[in-house]
Parts: C-alpha cells; sequence; structure tokens
C-alpha cells in the first residue's frame, strides 16, 4: 500500500480532503505504473484541494498534476521498469488519479524521458510551472523576437511560472522588467536576472486602450486588467504569451493593440501540448536553467505539507515554487 490524498464530495458537494492509505488497484487505467519520487504545488493544485475553482472533473481524485519518478511497471514498448519519467497536465489530478500518492498509473502516452541532468526534485522544481514558461519563451523566439528588439516583461513574477519566466528570459540575454504585488521580493527577483521592478497596481486597474510602448515581448501569468495593460504598452511588432489568470479569467482589451501595432497574442496551454512540443521544452529546460536559479526558486516540503502548501499558493504566500520528494 502507499499513502495519498483523496478529495472527495459528499451529496450536498461539499469537498473533504483526506489522507488515505491505497493499494495499486484502488488505481485508474492506465498501461504504465511509476512510483512517485517528487511532485509539487501549482497554482491549479491549490485551486483542485481548497475547491476555489470547479478543477476537479472526477470525484473522488487524488490532486497533484505534476510528477517526477521511475517506471516499476509498463506494458507499453516505449517505457520498461527503472526508466525515469516525468510528467505535466494531460489532466491528471483532474479526471485521472494523480501525483499526491506513492502510485501512479498512467498512459505511455503522457510521458517524457527525465532528461539526464535533472534529479527527479529539480524536475519537480521546474513542474508545469516551468515548463509552460518555457513553452512561452519558445513562443516569443517562433514569433521572431529577440532581446535586441527591446525588454520583455513578466507579470505574477514571484510566482512560479514568473520566476522560470525570467530566469529562462534572462539567461537568453534579454532585459526583463517584472511585475510584482510583492515589491519586498526584489532582490530574489533580481537573483533571477530581472533588471527592473513594476509595482502591480501600475498595471492591474482599468487603463487606456494604447498607453506608451515600454515592451516589446510579454509573458503573462494574470489575465484579466494586467493583461490589457500589458498589451496596450507592448512596442510594434512586439507579443505576449499568456498563460494564466492570477488576476482573472476575463480580458477587458480592446484591438487598438493588434490593429494600430500590430501586436500578437500568443496563447500558451500546457495540459494537452502535443509531446514534440513537450520534449522540446523539456530540452531547452535542461539546457538553460543552471542549478543555482533552480535552488533559489525551489523550497523543499514533505508529503504532510502539501495541503497545507496547496492551501498558501491560492492565497499568494508561495515565492516561487515548492517541491514535495518523497520519502520511502
Ligand atoms: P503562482 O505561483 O500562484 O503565481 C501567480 C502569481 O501571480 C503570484 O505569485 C503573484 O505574483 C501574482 N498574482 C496573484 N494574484 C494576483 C492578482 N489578484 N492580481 C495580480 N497578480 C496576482 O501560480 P503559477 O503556478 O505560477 O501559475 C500562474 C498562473 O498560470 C495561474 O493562473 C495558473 O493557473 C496558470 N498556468 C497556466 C498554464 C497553462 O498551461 N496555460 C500552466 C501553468 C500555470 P506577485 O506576488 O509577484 O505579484
Amino acid at each position: 500500500t502507499f499513502r495519498a490524498i483523496l478529495i472527495s464530495r459528499d451529496e450536498a458537494k461539499r469537498q473533504s480532503v483526506d489522507v488515505v492509505e491505497l493499494s495499486p488497484d484502488d488505481l485508474m487505467d492506465g498501461n504504465v505504473d511509476v512510483t512517485v519520487e517528487a511532485t509539487t504545488v501549482n497554482y491549479k493544485d491549490g485551486l483542485a484541494i481548497t475547491g476555489k475553482s470547479p478543477v476537479v472533473r472526477r470525484w473522488p481524485m487524488i490532486p497533484g498534476v505534476d510528477l517526477a519518478g521511475t517506471v516499476v511497471r509498463s506494458d507499453d514498448p516505449r517505457w520498461s521498469p527503472g526508466d525515469k519519467v516525468v510528467l505535466n497536465g494531460w489532466g491528471v489530478g483532474e479526471t485521472h488519479y494523480g501525483a499526491y500518492a506513492g502510485l501512479a498509473r498512467l498512459k505511455g502516452d503522457w510521458l517524457v524521458a527525465l532528461p539526464e541532468r535533472f534529479t527527479p526534485r529539480d524536475a519537480m522544481a521546474i513542474g508545469t510551472a516551468g515548463y509552460t514558461a518555457m513553452l512561452s519563451v519558445l513562443a516569443l523566439e517562433q514569433a521572431g523576437l529577440s532581446p535586441k528588439d527591446g525588454p520583455a516583461v513578466v507579470t505574477g513574477a514571484n510566482g512560479g511560472v514568473g520566476s522560470f519566466a525570467i530566469a529562462l528570459l534572462a539567461r537568453r540575454g534579454w532585459e526583463v522588467l517584472a511585475v510584482t504585488g510583492r515589491p519586498a521580493e526584489a532582490d530574489y527577483l533580481k537573483s533571477l536576472g530581472a533588471s527592473e521592478i513594476i509595482e502591480r497596481a501600475e498595471l492591474s486597474e482599468p487603463g487606456k486602450p494604447l498607453g506608451k510602448e515600454r515592451w516589446v515581448a510579454g509573458i503573462d501569468a494574470v489575465g484579466s486588467h494586467t493583461l490589457a495593460n500589458v498589451l496596450a504598452s507592448t512596442k510594434y511588432h512586439g507579443a505576449v504569451a499568456a498563460c494564466g489568470l492570477a488576476q482573472g479569467m476575463d480580458l477587458p482589451a480592446s484591438v487598438a493593440p493588434f490593429i494600430l501595432r500590430g501586436v500578437s497574442l500568443l496563447g500558451i496551454d500546457s495540459v494537452m501540448a502535443p509531446l514534440e512540443k513537450r520534449e522540446a521544452a523539456w530540452k531547452r529546460l535542461a539546457e538553460d536553467l543552471d542549478q543555482s536559479v533552480l535552488d533559489a526558486i525551489a523550497t523543499d516540503i514533505g508529503f504532510d505539507d502539501l495541503i497545507g502548501a496547496a492551501r498558501d499558493i491560492v492565497d499568494g504566500k508561495i515565492r516561487g515554487r515548492v517541491v514535495a520528494t518523497f520519502d520511502r
């Protein structure tokens, strides 16, 4: 048997979270079994555990959208016992039993080989947040942008996506402007590579359709008025990768930046991204991330701390990323 966190609902749809003891027979269908060696807490895991948003779509559910570990059983010819793998998304922790358990039963199609230079702990310090930041950087590059075109802005800077977005952009020579509601963390953000700190309030209120051109590229984890204002201050022919909704799901913007400045809005989805994109992103992460950056962003916790950390991330109290490694 192994321990797992289980979210359940009663008839009145009241949600509860328990630590339970399960056996492999309790798991859902899949052709590869993976012992979970490390996991992490994403904003989405916070929403699932607190029930703040309807992330869970099958009850009961083991939450956790990210895991790294070792294959122990496989009916998929691509994977053999002993292989180290990483999993991000695919509905795991939402519709399929997830990462907050000693064992996960998954589809071989969902797995990416763990890049050799990363331990399971390092891969989970990155997790969906870091992999999404990487997808965003790759999208900006594919849009033809480079550091010589001007600075890049990152919103939700202290969060998981934001922290990695800063580090990954800075690594490739971008001047990075970091937007945060926690300016007291300026030293941390600068250690990751931010050159300037912008107060969240400057961008989070309703603004004008077009503003002064301040940056040519953006990675936005926040949505709502913040994304609208980021677009309004994007330079001619710039682009913004939209990947989050920490402020809100709405986008109270105008078309002015698109039709008057040729600005592009690039949508980023990590959950259903095809395997080639995932492999490309993990390859670049392995090339671009220094161990010192991973260690600066990561805070290590244990299995017993996951529920508390899930509550904290929804309350905006987590800086960077929390990583849980499982003792066995
Ligand atoms: P996170 O660690 O909680 O980071 C979110 C950050 O946003 C916070 O640290 C905070 O940064 C800022 N923030 C929080 N509330 C805000 C508000 N009301 N107004 C403005 N800024 C606010 O979460 P994460 O794991 O990095 O995820 C960030 C977002 O991306 C989430 O919405 C998540 O659902 C989304 N996401 C999407 C994908 C995808 O596939 N598209 C993948 C991963 C995550 P400061 O304290 O520095 O201001």
